[in-house]
């Protein structure tokens, strides 16, 4: 059906880094993906990277400069000399200083940069890094087992010549660190499904958080109950994002797969199969926009592995064996040795029709108001700049013919000028980072 060029990105190290004895985290996961992606056969439907290593500079892009600068030097032996910068940059329990950790944060935060530029460049279609996709990293903190955000790092740079950008995240956990960069401005629309409520990590995302200022309404929260299973999420996920294809026309987009979101991940609490999460990445895929596809969190990790190997499948479009192939690591699937195990659910879907459908209606009703927002970017571009020709032949049409010709022109993606603007992200001065 598709002939996308695919460029995976993996850097065979980025699987050797340890969080700590006990931690749910697991880069390990990223060495037993890469072997199933590889004995699948995958790698030969795409072109398979040895990613760039970001550098400190590249990581300022967001981050504050003291903050990169302690992640460089901070290492487990000297970490006695550093105890205030560590409550400072929430670096201590959940996000442990380890051996190697900037080195790991630099192989991460590299593949997704290094996929935008590929896409920037239209060098493929879609771009895969699963070590990324660490989406509640901050500005000035560490988050949630993330420590850079290569996800805003990535947006950062496709902004420089994609128009619209859209951002999904499937994680179970909300995409806190990518809404709160992006909040205030319209040229990022952030859309993120997680669960909700009773203090589920972090806290935030609740279908009111729509934005401020110029991105009001461009972030949108999709607050889920615990136990969703295939059906209820695609219910909500298919007109959630329909209608934000629909609204905002995003010109480049970049998912963030979290496996947390399935069924029996050992920090998340949802019933999403393999088969369930993968068909939101078939529905992104279909639109056929150009696309960075990064990880996230996952925590079973032979789930992970099915999960983003499955997926890998889908990006290039080959259809695989349920049958795992032969890999060093094939033990950890027993004892059905399969692609796709069936989902025995732990609990209850405490979701309910009623309660999808008006999410749903709440997403409509607030994208509704991007046409009536005075910064939709689009509208900036004052008539008389139309070249005399057009002009011309415009006033020949009928004025309702008319304005929807211009509504079709604006589809257009506009030139890198376009940012060279106040919102321009990429002067390197740490004050006007956060937008
Ligand atoms: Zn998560």
């Amino acid at each position: 059906m598709s002939n996308k060029k695919v460029f995976y990105f993996y850097n065979p190290d980025v699987g050797n880094f340890h969080y700590g004895p006990g931690h749910p985290m697991k880069p390990h996961r990223l060495s037993v993906i890469h072997s199933l992606v590889l004995n699948y056969g995958l790698n030969k439907k795409m072109q398979v990277y040895r990613p760039y290593r970001a550098s400190a500079h590249d990581m300022c892009r967001f981050h504050a400069d003291d903050y990169i600068e302690f992640l460089q030097r901070v290492t487990p032996q000297n970490i006695q000399g550093y105890t205030k910068y560590l409550t400072n940059f929430n670096v201590g329990d959940d996000c442990p200083v380890f051996e190697g950790l900037f080195d790991f944060c630099s192989m991460y935060t590299g593949a997704s940069l290094e996929g935008a530029t590929k896409l920037n460049h239209k060098c493929c279609d879609i771009a895969i890094n699963w070590s990324g996709g660490l989406h509640h990293a901050k500005k000035f903190e560490a988050s949630g087992f993330c420590y850079v955000n290569d996800i805003v790092i990535a947006i950062l740079e496709l902004l420089k010549y994609y128009s619209r950008v859209l951002y999904i995240d499937i994680d179970v956990h909300h995409g806190d660190g990518v809404q709160e960069a992006f909040y205030l401005t319209d040229r990022v629309m952030t859309v993120s499904f997680h669960k909700y409520g009773s203090y589920f990590f972090p806290g935030t995302g609740d279908m009111y958080e729509i934005g401020a200022d110029s991105g009001r309404y461009y972030s949108v929260n999709v607050p889920l109950k615990e136990g969703i299973d295939d059906l209820s999420y695609y219910q909500v996920f298919k007109p959630v994002i329909q209608y934000v294809m629909d609204f905002f026309r995003p010109t480049a987009i970049v998912l963030q797969c979290g496996a947390d979101s399935l069924d029996g991940d050992r920090l998340g609490r949802f019933s999403l199969s393999t088969r369930g999460h993968g068909d939101c990445v078939k529905l992104v895929r279909d639109f056929n926009v150009p696309l960075l596809a990064v990880g996230g969190g996952g925590y079973t990790l032979r789930n992970v592995a099915r999960c983003w190997t499955y997926e890998t499948s889908l990006l290039v479009d080959e259809v695989i064996s349920n049958e795992l192939p032969y890999t060093e690591y094939l033990e950890y699937f027993a004892p059905d040795f399969t692609l796709h195990p069936e989902v025995v659910s732990r609990q209850e879907n405490a979701n309910t029709k009623q309660y999808l459908d008006s999410i749903v209606r709440h997403v409509y009703d607030n994208l509704k108001m991007i046409q009536h927002s005075p910064s939709v970017q689009m509208q900036d571009v004052p008539g008389d700049m139309m070249p005399t020709e057009e002009a011309a032949m415009m006033d020949d049409l009928d004025p309702d013919v008319r304005v929807s010709q211009m509504e079709e022109d604006r589809r257009v993606e506009p030139t890198n000028e376009f940012y060279n603007g106040d919102k321009d992200q990429d002067r390197g001065s740490s004050d006007n980072n956060e937008i």
